[in-house]
């Protein structure tokens, strides 16, 4: 079997875990943040969680970005920027700024992130550089441009949002109701902006590998936010009505 399909199978594989987990997640919500619970073994400090488990997607996507014949390239260094700007602030400013808090993660979780993240960089780092083909020119093509638009729309998204988040964790003793920014329409915009960037991200990278990825992540986060959005629902008796969870006026 060659690399190449070695690689086709990875990126297969990913589509239906993430089938896997839309559905798992349907049933159960993820056990951390709000949402964590007794049962998934030790624990670890959220913020170190958060930065061991991210940190594949930087490292070992610059390592398996640079065994590639075309790392030099204009087209794939550009792509390269746009997925390190999104996990360099991740896995390294993002645990730094949330509220310490004392929260903590299961170690389970931490570590099938870890994994996920050595299998999503390989895929991902492997096409831009080596599997895939990019001339120049496609930094000029309307796949790029409107995909890296669309990336940059997530990312201010996903981090404004986060931010509005971090400010209400450290004001208040408890969760409380978010406001301002997309929250006026959403209950979860900082998991609309992650969607967002990663399919900006698959159509500037016009990669099955990039696809994968964006359908991973909307596998995950779809369940999430309507998990998060039945919650706030739930705990607050004067929860804004017209709020949707994730899509404003539609999901
Ligand atoms: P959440 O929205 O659940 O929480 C984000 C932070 O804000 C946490 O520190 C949380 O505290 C705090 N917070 C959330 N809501 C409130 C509230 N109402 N009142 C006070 N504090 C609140 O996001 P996640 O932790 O699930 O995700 C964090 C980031 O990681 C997001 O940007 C998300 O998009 C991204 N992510 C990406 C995934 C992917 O597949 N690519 C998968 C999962 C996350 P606490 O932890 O105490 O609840």
């Amino acid at each position: 079997m060659s690399e190449s399909d070695i690689h086709s199978w990875l990126v297969w594989l990913m589509v239906a875990a993430g089938a896997g987990s839309a559905i798992a997640l349907t049933i159960l919500s993820a056990p951390y943040g709000r949402h964590a619970r007794a049962g998934w073994g030790p624990t670890l400090d959220a913020r170190w969680g958060w930065a061991l488990m991210e940190s594949p997607a930087v490292l070992v996507f610059i390592g398996v970005y640079l065994a590639g014949d075309q790392g030099s390239n204009a087209a794939p260094l550009a792509l390269l920027a746009l997925w390190q700007i999104h996990y360099v602030h991740r896995t390294f400013i993002f645990p730094l700024r949330m509220p310490a808090g004392g929260k903590r993660m299961p170690i389970s979780v931490a570590a099938m992130a870890f994994v996920f993240n050595i299998w999503n960089a390989y895929i991902n780092a492997r096409w831009i550089s080596e599997l895939g083909s990019y001339e120049d020119s496609w930094l000029a093509q309307p796949a790029f441009i409107i995909g890296a638009l669309i990336f940059a729309c997530g990312f201010v998204l996903n981090i404004h949002s986060d931010r509005i988040l971090f400010t209400l964790k450290r004001n208040s003793p408890d969760y409380a109701i978010p406001r301002g920014g997309l929250f006026r329409f959403v209950s979860c915009p900082n998991y609309l902006g992650e969607i967002v960037e990663w399919i900006g991200w698959a159509i500037a990278a016009w990669s099955p590998a990039g696809l994968a990825f964006a359908f991973f992540t909307a596998a995950n986060l779809v369940p999430r936010a309507l998990t998060h959005h039945r919650w706030y629902r739930e705990r607050f008796p004067d929860y804004p009505r017209d709020r949707k969870a994730l899509i404003p006026f539609i999901l």
